[in-house]
């Protein structure tokens, strides 16, 4: 497994550019079309950023077309899922929503002309019969027995399968090509097949749907594509997409692969998402571990960062992984610009400045964004007591350990500088309280504002903080790759923590959900949409400060100093 973390440029932008610049063709019409059997996940980004972002830089238009051929897997739920996410992605398809569904009156009449020229026939035989009959790579296939019905008999059953007049699986059309083809698509593929179901979208007007191979090229032509982009494994299908359009005479878009996204850590296939959201292994397609947009949106990803991850691992023709940390990458630089920072402390421990005035407080003016005045500042509460990290303590500090420690000395970020006397202990020996002296010269504008210690540690008031839960996420698979049958062994037991007693300074309070914080020496969290209710935030993490995934061990995870 080669993990690539350069850029590679665009190779179907070259194309575009060529096919412009040669008058081929005037302008550039995409589409982007999933089917709606799932939620969209971080690989469909990056074909929506190709279709979507192609067009768009040279002045054309991408359709989105739901390629609804299969209603057994199909809800609207999911179609609806679609479009919010490719919308909150930034791009927009105007007036250009399909479905292929609504060609499936054009795609019969393409079948019945097919038919007519002797380029399709109904056949008999049984699915499991077709398989066996198709071959293998090295074996050639088997012509059906009818397969050389008359072009008239083969309208009349075709019309009847339309009808209903058959059960489910007893007949289907298939194109008529070359049984003996070194490309098995080529191996008279089936076109349609009988099912008795209604349709999510064409309602229940339908008992024969089209299959993929079918529908796809002919919705292509329909609607005027120029450069029809899909992943790899589609490449030994184009004879076939170029073989229905040839035969039926129509309007030939090109198709054109590119590679998939492979990301390490995650799994991608929508098949297997559904089985981590039956299984109970997440909370659902949102949960913040998925990597679908919705749950990478929950988790506090912006569309910026996920378009400017599109842009950095480029568009090539060779399968690759891209390692989760250049994701993880790209959502902390779009979140260091644009994040205001707070306080928070996620695992609290009190400290009593024990010479500080029992009931004074203090309000402290802090820039939102150390880089951006324009960010605007806060105020926040200072008093005698406060919270702290409880690992920013160590009553045994090891060598180079430069925050609390007895007798040892570190500034309050934007307060004091703090010392610390001792400490109280529960029953158990357990330290639940340090006890400090503070310097009153230390703060900013004092007469020793700027003396120096090692050591900075954020804190909140005690007095003040309000209470909060904080999700903090990890990998969801231990394996880079969580392939083969047993994939669903590498899922990563441990990939949520959640605190429920943390403590965030008091303008938190009110923090609007998906609003996005930089929580100093922590990492990047945002509010959850779904859990948080007015006055009471529930943050998730989107991302530690730095990659700590090589250096450090999980215990020390956007701990280190800011
Ligand atoms: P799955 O195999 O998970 O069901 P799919 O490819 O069948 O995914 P579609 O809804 O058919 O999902 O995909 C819509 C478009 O997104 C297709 O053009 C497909 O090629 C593209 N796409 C899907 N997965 C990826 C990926 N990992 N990287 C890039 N493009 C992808
Ligand atoms: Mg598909």
């Amino acid at each position: 497994m080669t993990i690539e973390t350069t850029q590679t440029p665009n190779f179907i932008r070259a194309i575009i550019e060529e096919d412009l610049a040669s008058g081929k063709h005037k302008t550039v019409i995409t589409r982007f079309p999933p089917e709606p059997n799932g939620y969209l996940h971080i690989g469909h980004a990056k074909s929506i950023c190709i279709n979507f972002g192609l067009a768009g830089d040279f002045g054309g238009r991408c359709h989105l077309r739901f390629d609804d051929t299969n209603p057994a897997k199909e809800e609207v739920e999911y179609a609806e899922s679609i479009k919010e996410s490719v919308r909150w992605l930034g791009f927009d398809w105007g007036e250009h929503l399909y479905y292929a569904s609504d060609y499936f009156e054009q795609l019969y009449q393409w079948g019945e002309q097919l038919v007519r020229q002797g380029d399709a026939y109904v056949d008999d035989l049984s699915a499991d019969e077709i398989r066996a009959y198709r071959g293998t790579l090295t074996e050639t296939g088997k012509e059906s027995p009818y397969r050389n019905r008359s072009a008239d008999e083969n309208l009349e059953l075709f019309r009847r399968m339309r009808a209903g007049e058959f059960p489910d699986g007893s007949r289907v059309l298939r194109a008529k090509i070359d049984m003996s083809s070194p490309n098995l698509n080529l191996r008279d593929p089936v076109m349609y097949r009988i099912l008795h179901a209604p349709h999510p979208h064409a309602g229940e007007k339908w008992c024969i749907y089209p299959m993929y191979d079918y529908a796809h090229g002919q919705s292509d032509s329909i609607e005027g594509i120029t450069h029809s982009i899909c992943t790899l494994e589609f490449e030994d299908h184009r004879p076939l997409y170029d073989w229905f359009l040839d035969r039926l005479g129509i309007y030939p878009p090109r198709q054109y692969e590119f590679a998939r996204l492979n990301l390490t850590y995650t799994v991608m296939s929508k098949r297997k998402l559904l089985q981590l959201v039956q299984d109970g292994d997440v909370r659902g397609w949102d949960d913040p571990r998925m990597p679908t947009l919705v749950g990478l949106r929950r988790r506090g990803y912006t569309p910026d960062a996920i378009r400017s991850f599109c842009e950095r691992i480029g568009v090539g023709r060779s399968d690759s992984w891209i390692d989760m940390s250049i994701l993880e990458e790209s959502v902390r630089e779009d979140l260091n610009e644009r994040a205001p920072r707070a306080m928070a402390v996620l695992r609290p421990l009190k400290l009593v400045i024990d010479n500080y005035p029992e009931d004074l407080v203090e309000e402290f003016t802090v820039a939102n964004h150390p880089q951006k005045p324009e960010a605007g500042s806060r105020t926040i509460p200072f008093c005698r007591e406060v919270w702290i990290e409880t690992d920013d303590f160590l009553e045994e500090p090891p060598k180079g350990f430069h925050r609390l420690a007895p007798g040892q000395e570190v500034r309050l970020r934007y307060a004091y500088i703090v010392r610390c006397t001792g400490v109280v202990r529960d029953g158990a020996g357990n330290v639940i309280e340090v006890r400090c002296s503070y310097d009153p010269d230390t703060h900013t504008g004092g007469p020793a504002a700027g003396r120096k210690v090692k050591g900075v540690i954020h804190w909140v008031s005690a007095l003040h903080a309000i209470e909060a839960e904080v999700r903090l996420y990890d990998r969801l698979f231990t394996e880079p790759n969580p392939a083969g049958d047993e994939w669903k062994s590498f899922v990563n037991l441990h990939s949520v923590e959640i605190l429920t007693s943390c403590r965030l300074e008091p303008s938190l309070k009110e923090a609007a959900p998906e609003s996005r914080y930089q929580f100093e020496r922590q990492g990047y969290f945002c509010v959850d949409a779904k859990d948080s209710t007015p006055g009471k935030p529930v943050f998730n993490r989107t991302v530690t400060l730095r990659d700590s995934w090589a250096k450090l061990d999980k215990g020390d995870q956007g701990n280190s100093k800011a």
